[in-house]
C-alpha cells in the first residue's frame, strides 16, 4: 500500500484507453435514446439505509462489500455499490412514479469491497436502467430485446448467451426456500462456511457459491419452478413467448438466483466464457416489492445493470477496432502565431475536425514526426512561400496522395470534400 498508488482495485483508465470508453458510452446513451428511456444521475454516496434497506441484509453486497463511513455529523454513508437502490431514493423522493412506465438510465462508478481480480474490481463502471409502474411482461422483453440490440450492433453477440429464470412471488419464494432448506440440511456440514450461514438467512444465495462441493450438491437441489404460483408462471409464459416472437435465443436456467434480495418473478443474465470466471457481462430482473418497501407507491419496477469494464474486456476480443483518426496537425517554418490563427479559422469551419499545432517547432522533420504521433490525418504546412502565397501545403500522412497547395480560404472545403 502506497499513498502514490492508486488503490488497490481502483484504476485510472488512461488517454489511450479513454477512447474505447467514449465509443461505448456514446453507443450506449444512443441506444438508450432510441429505447425512450432518458437519463437520470444521482449522487455516488447516500445515506447508508438506502442500500442496506434494499439490497438486503444477508447479501455479500451489504455483509462485506460496502464502503461505509461516517461522516462529520456521524450520520453513515456509503459509496454506492449499485445503481438500483439509488435510483429508487431519487423517483421517490421527486415524485416521479405517476404516470406509470417512468424508463430511466444511468451510467457511472461502483464502488465494492472485493478482492481484485480479473474482470472485478473495487472501483467499477456501470450502465444501468430502471423501468417503474409496468406489470406486464412485454416491458421484460423489450428491455432484453434492447440489450440484445447492443451485443448486435457492438458485434459481440456471437459470444454471450441470454439466461433467464423466474423467482416468483413472495409467498413462491417462501415455500421453496423451505423446500431448499429440508433439502440442504442432510448436507450442512459438507457446504462452505458461506453457504452454512445462509442456510437461514438467505438459502437461495448458496446457488451464486463458487465452491465445487457447494455446487455439486446444488446442482441436484428441488427447482423452483415446482414452487411457482400461477401468477409468476403465467408471466414467465408470456415473456417466453414475447421471447420466442422476437427471436431472441435464450436457456432457462433454474440455478440462476441473482445476488440481490430484492429480485422476483423475471431474472435474466448474459454470460460469456470468453473472460474467465468473470463472465457475466449484464445482469437484471424485477424488484415489484422494492420500491413500497423504500417508502414509495408499491409500484413494481424491473432494470438491469452492465458492467462496462467487462463489456470493453470482450470488445478487445472481439477486435474492437477505432475509427481511423480524422486529424489536422499544422506545421512549418513560420511563427507559432502564424499557424495558431490558421488553425483557429480551421476549427471555427469545421468544428468536428481535431486541429493541432506543433508547438515545440523546430525542423520541418521532426515536425512532420510529431504530426505522425499525434494521429493526424493529414499535415498542413505552411512556410515562407505558403505565407506569402496565402496558400497551405497539404501533406495527407495516411495515403500516398501526392501533396498539393491548397488556397487558405478553401482549405476547410478541400478537407471537407476529402
Ligand atoms: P458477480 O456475480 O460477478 O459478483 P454481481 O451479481 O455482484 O456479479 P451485479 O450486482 O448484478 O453483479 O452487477 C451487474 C454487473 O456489474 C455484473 O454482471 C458485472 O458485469 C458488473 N460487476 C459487478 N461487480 C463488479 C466488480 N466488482 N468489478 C467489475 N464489474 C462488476
Ligand atoms: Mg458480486
Amino acid at each position: 500500500m502506497s499513498p502514490r498508488q492508486s488503490i488497490r482495485g481502483m484504476h485510472d483508465i488512461l488517454p489511450d484507453q479513454s477512447g474505447a470508453w467514449r465509443r461505448l458510452e456514446a453507443k450506449v446513451a444512443q441506444l438508450f435514446d432510441r429505447y425512450q428511456f432518458k437519463e437520470i444521475r444521482v449522487p455516488i454516496v447516500e445515506h447508508t439505509e438506502v442500500f442496506t434497506q434494499a439490497i438486503g441484509q444477508s447479501t455479500d453486497v451489504v455483509e462485506k462489500e460496502m464502503y461505509s463511513f461516517s461522516d462529520r455529523n456521524g450520520d453513515s454513508l456509503s459509496l454506492r455499490p449499485e445503481g438500483t437502490a439509488a435510483v429508487v431514493r431519487s423517483v421517490i423522493q421527486h415524485g416521479l412514479l405517476n404516470p406509470p412506465g417512468l424508463k430511466v438510465w444511468y451510467q457511472g462508478p461502483m464502488f465494492r469491497h472485493e478482492r481484485p481480480q480479473r474482470g472485478r474490481q473495487r472501483q467499477f463502471h456501470q450502465f444501468g436502467a430502471e423501468v417503474f409502474g409496468l406489470e406486464t411482461p412485454s416491458i421484460d422483453a423489450e428491455l432484453i430485446a434492447m440489450v440484445e440490440r447492443l451485443w448486435r450492433e457492438l458485434g459481440v453477440a456471437e459470444h454471450i448467451r441470454l439466461e433467464i429464470n423466474s423467482l416468483g412471488d413472495p409467498e413462491d419464494r417462501r415455500q421453496y426456500r423451505q423446500q431448499l432448506i429440508d433439502y440442504l440440511e442432510p448436507f450442512e456440514s459438507q457446504l462452505d462456511a458461506d453457504s452454512q450461514r445462509r442456510m437461514q438467512s438467505n438459502p437461495l444465495r448458496i446457488f451464486d457459491s463458487k465452491v465445487a462441493q457447494t455446487q455439486a450438491i446444488m446442482a441436484n437441489a428441488p427447482r423452483f419452478d415446482t414452487c411457482l404460483g400461477d401468477d409468476a408462471r403465467a408471466h414467465f409464459r408470456s415473456l417466453t413467448e414475447t421471447l420466442d416472437a422476437l427471436g431472441i435465443q435464450y436457456t432457462i436456467n433454474p440455478g440462476l438466483v441473482r445476488g440481490l434480495d430484492y429480485y422476483c418473478r423475471t431474472v435474466f443474465e448474459w454470460v460469456t466464457d470468453d473472460l474467465g470466471a468473470q463472465g457475466t457481462v449484464c445482469a437484471g430482473g424485477r424488484y415489484d416489492g422494492l420500491v413500497g418497501m423504500a417508502g414509495g407507491k408499491d409500484v413494481p419496477g424491473i432494470g438491469f445493470a452492465m458492467g462496462a469494464e467487462r463489456l470493453l474486456a470482450l470488445l478487445a476480443l472481439c477486435g474492437d477496432t477505432p475509427e481511423p483518426p480524422v486529424a489536422a496537425y499544422f506545421v512549418g517554418g513560420v511563427e507559432r502565431a502564424t499557424l495558431m490563427t490558421a488553425a483557429e479559422a480551421l476549427r471555427d469551419a469545421l468544428p468536428d475536425l481535431a486541429v493541432g499545432v506543433d508547438l515545440p517547432g523546430g525542423s520541418l522533420k521532426s515536425q512532420l514526426k510529431r504530426a505522425d504521433r499525434a494521429g493526424a490525418r493529414w499535415a498542413l504546412i505552411i512556410g515562407e512561400q505558403e505565407l506569402a502565397d496565402g496558400t497551405v501545403l497539404v501533406k495527407d500522412l495516411r495515403s500516398d496522395q501526392p501533396q498539393r497547395h491548397v488556397s487558405r480560404a478553401d482549405l476547410a472545403q478541400y478537407l471537407a470534400s476529402q
